[in-house]
């Protein structure tokens, strides 16, 4: 059984390719928060995390806590919406867990990946079911965690896959948190564009580590 580690040249990479993948579905993200929301996530995250990738390129971090601070930060003060704070906060917080490491096991990337998640909810206080990038998050922890004997590149994917049908599930919800709860009822049938950027978070984990 491989388990594995995560380099901090892959979690850069990660970054990386979130940024890449959001820019990509740039539009996509935008078009879904225009039938619920105000039509800016995918201005938001592209901003967001476009700002990131210049400051980690400009001066890179010696370590993993070093290098989400600056993610979360750079997503507070540059992501006007709600995603800023909450984006932000998940980042800070995965790297005061993560504390001055070089290299996760799957079990510290998971415990990271959890502190991460609290402080979305400490932030937002959206629970499973209201509509929230909390409903890909949560359950693609719970699949990480879940994940069996095949290492951390596997474990990814099966988090990657758990948020993608935890994302597709919102499509039926009632918004309760956020721009989209102004809806009420009327959220129904559309999918939340919080949970589809925070799938291309784990895709991008997915895709990184079942590189090489
Ligand atoms: P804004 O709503 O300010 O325009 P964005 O459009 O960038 O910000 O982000 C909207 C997304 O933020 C929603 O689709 C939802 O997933 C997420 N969101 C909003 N409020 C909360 C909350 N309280 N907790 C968790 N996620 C939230
Ligand atoms: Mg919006």
């Amino acid at each position: 059984m491989i388990e594995g580690t995560v380099s901090l040249g892959q979690l850069v990479d990660w970054l990386s390719r979130f940024c890449d993948v959001v820019t990509e579905q740039r539009s996509y993200l935008t078009e879904l928060d225009s039938a619920i929301g105000d039509a800016d996530h995918g201005a938001n995250m592209t901003r967001g995390m476009t700002a990131v990738m210049k400051k980690i390129g400009a001066s890179p971090a010696g370590a993993a806590d070093e290098l989400f601070k600056t993610v979360g930060m750079t997503l507070v003060t540059s992501v006007g919406g709600a995603s800023g704070p909450l984006y932000g906060t998940f980042f800070l917080r995965m790297g005061m867990a993560a504390g001055p490491v070089t290299e996760f096991n799957r079990a510290a990337l998971s415990a990271a990946l959890h502190a991460g998640l609290d402080g979305v909810v400490a932030r937002g206080k959206a629970e499973a079911g209201d509509k929230t990038m909390f409903d890909a998050l949560s359950p693609a922890l719970d699949a990480f965690d879940a994940a069996t004997g095949d290492g951390i590149a596997a474990a990814a994917v099966a988090a990657f896959a758990a948020a993608a049908k935890g994302r597709d599930a919102t499509e039926a919800l009632v918004a309760r948190k956020g721009r989209a709860s102004y809806l009420g009822e009327r959220s129904i049938g559309h999918i939340d564009p919080g949970a589809t950027s925070t799938t291309l978070l784990f895709q991008a984990l997915s895709d990184v580590l079942t590189k090489e």
